[in-house]
Formats: C-alpha cells, structure tokens, sequence
C-alpha cells in the first residue's frame, strides 16, 4: 500500500509495544469569552487535565487543513491517521456503520430522512416533526418489506427521523444527487445528472421511493421520504493492517461508531458518560492495545452557543481522564476533533490542544490544558494525521526507518 502523502512510512510499525489511549472531546477548542478573554476550555477547572499537561507534553493539531472546517467524520478520520481528503466517507455510510450495520463491498448505503408533504406533494417538514424512534423502527419494519429486482434491500432505523436504506448487489454506485431539497414548499428532488454507471442504482432507488410513498401515504407526519448521502464504503486499509494494533472504540453516538468501524477498530457497546467509557475500558484494556474513546458533550453545547454549558461539559470530561489512569495505558493522548467555539455555535477550522502523556514524552513548561497555553507545547503546531505516527512510537511501537 502506498500514499500519495506517506502519514506513515511502509513497514515501520511492529505488533509490539505499549498499550494506547486515544480520548477524544468532540469540538474541544473553544475561542475566548468577550468579557474574560479566557476560552472555554481556559474558564473550566480541569485539574485532571492540567496535570497531564504538566506532566507530559503538550501542543495544537491542525483537523484538516489550515483554513478548513471539517466535519466530524472526516476530522476523526484524520486524528485515525487517514488523509480525509484521500478517504472521503459518504454519509450513507456512515450513518450505516453507525448503527451497526455490516456494509459489504459494493453495498450502496442512503441516509433517509422521514418527511411530511401536503396533498400536493411539496413538503412541509423535512424532519415529519422528530418523530419518536419507536416510531421509526415500525415505519423502517414496513419498508424493509419493499422487493426490488436484483438487489437485496436492507431498511433500517437510524434515530427520530432518520433512517438507513442499502442496497446489495452487483454493479451499484453511489454519488447520486440528494434528494432532499434543504427547503420546505417544494417536492423531494429527483436524480439528476445520472452517469451510466449510476443508472441502475439510480432506477432501484427511485423504484423504491415511489413503494415506500404507497407505504406511508396514510401516516399523519411520515408520509414521504428524502434520501441524502448516497455511497459504497471507501477502500481504507485497517487499523490492524497500518499500525499493527487491535483496536477497540467506545463511543455513544452512531456516526463515531461507525467511522471507527470503518477503519476496522472493534466497536464496543455504546458508553457515553465518564463512568460508562472508565468502566468499559476497564472491561476491555486486556484485549486490545489501541482503544479510542469519544465524549460528546463539549461538541454539542458549544454547537448551542453555550459558553457556560461548555464550560461544564469541559469539567466533565476532566471526570473522564483519573479513570483513564487508572488503567495504567502506556501512552495517553487527549485532544479533540475540531474546534466548535460557542461565540461561533458551529464548528471551526481553528488548532485544537493536544496533551500526550508517555514516559518517553520529552516535558514541555506547559501547565495548563487550554489553546492559548499549549501554543507554547513540545509537539508544536501539527497536523491530526501526525498523531498517530507519535502515540505508535511513543508506545514504542514503531522501528528505525533504514539501517
Ligand atoms: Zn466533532
């Protein structure tokens, strides 16, 4: 296997080492609050933090690249020391591997969104009022019926309003057009622009709109059905094939998941408070020697413009770091995903602190885990997909390149 921009040279990792915990705040960085100056992460109290910033070494990674905003997915992508740019993961697919969802090669994956439409076949909600997911699961349970030629057809729940079609079967594609139009008072959008290639999986998908439209036509909310994101899963080399580890991810939500399943890592039942991801890598630490653990929250109260919400969230995750340790990994390595400043209540293209605790990490003056503060840290300003190059040889997990 060769990279068009070598993350990790050929032949340099070995199946030995030390044992690696990669934990993960989505959205960690923050910028400062107008009247303190101080981000969140510098506002919150995270003893846990400071002292791995102490003790170890300290810095900023760059997601994607300078400028660059980057979604979730390709961002954990690149901390998985994928180039995102190279491995683009369509969202059919990830919401698929998200939810378990066992995609073979070729499998064509669709994210569903159940929508309302009018008598006249324009929509009203592109979301059929959140429907609960129990009620999802029964709408997916009535599709999952629907029989095409050719092709196996696989429906199911994702969460609320959404849902996962896919497709398996021979000569299918993705890349076709949404057809949710990301605007109410009008009708779900067709495919458009079809390549020859795509025609067939283009012909099933719209066979299957028009069945699952005679399906649902009596349902009050869910009454039609738009699909976004429509792909095959990339060929990505795994985890235990680049870096000769077993890897195992502990996360709550789907699409984390599902990433992490992607490039091969074991996918542990879902865990999402400190105490959850603690006593499941507690369960697991002996049989595997990479684990990836993700923590939410610091993502989504900054996506709500919540500074203080932000800030306590921070101090959570603070909670996460003691029961970590206390397995005793060999390399511990907390950062984020992206910067999701709550002044900007979105994500952001800025740096986001990085801390890395090893007992071969050269000390840095850094005491304090926050984005003005790990500036001045030992690894500098890098990119994600330096990360896990420096967690494998801090885990001295990687050999000389050359004689
Ligand atoms: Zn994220």
């Amino acid at each position: 296997m060769s990279f068009t921009r070598p993350e990790l040279p050929d032949d340099v990792a070995t199946d030995r080492g030390g044992k690696i915990v990669l934990l993960v705040a989505d959205g960690l960085g923050g910028l400062p609050h107008p009247e303190t100056g101080l981000s969140e992460m510098e506002t919150a109290r995270t003893p846990n933090l400071d002292a791995m910033a102490t003790e170890g070494v300290t810095g900023l990674h760059v997601p994607i690249a300078p400028g660059i905003t980057p979604g979730s997915g390709p961002a954990h992508v690149a901390l998985f020391g994928y180039d995102p740019l190279r491995y683009e993961i369509g969202r059919g697919v990830l919401e698929a591997l998200g939810i378990g969802f066992e995609l073979g090669e070729g499998d064509v994956a669709v994210r569903v969104n159940f929508a309302t439409v009018d008598a006249d076949g324009r929509i009203t909600d592109r979301r059929a009022g959140r429907i609960p997911t129990e009620k999802c699961t029964e709408l997916a349970g009535r599709l999952d019926q629907i029989r095409l030629p050719g092709v196996e057809v696989f429906v199911r729940p994702v969460k609320e309003h959404r849902a996962v079609i896919v497709l398996r079967g021979k000569a299918l594609e993705g890349g076709l057009n949404d057809t949710d139009p990301q605007a109410t008072g009008v009708p779900p959008l067709t495919f458009t622009d079809v390549t020859r290639e795509q025609e067939k999986t283009a012909d099933l998908l719209s066979a299957f709109q028009g069945a699952a439209r005679e399906i649902l036509k009596d349902e009050p909310a869910a009454n039609t059905l738009t699909m976004r994101g429509i792909s095959t899963r990339p060929d990505i080399p795994t985890f235990a094939e680049r870096f000769k580890v077993r890897a195992a991810a502990i996360a709550g939500y789907p699409m984390y998941r599902g990433v992490a399943g992607l490039v091969g890592m074991d996918v542990l039942p879902p865990a999402e408070t400190p105490e959850a991801l603690g006593s499941a890598l507690a369960g697991a630490y002996d049989d595997y020697d990479f684990f990836f653990l993700h923590f939410k929250k610091t993502d989504s109260t900054g996506e709500d413009g919540d500074f203080d919400g932000k800030v306590r969230a921070t101090e959570l995750f603070d909670t996460v770091v003691p029961l970590v340790r206390a397995v005793g990994p060999d390399v511990l390595l907390v950062t984020g995903d992206h910067s999701t400043p709550a002044a900007l209540a979105s994500h952001s293209w800025h740096p986001v602190p990085v801390a890395l605790l090893a007992a071969s990490a050269r000390r840095d003056a850094v005491t304090s885990f926050g984005e003005a503060a790990c500036l001045a840290g030992g690894l500098g300003a890098i990119r994600a997909t330096d990360l896990m190059p420096i967690m494998l040889a801090h885990a001295g997990r990687l050999a000389k390149l050359g004689a």
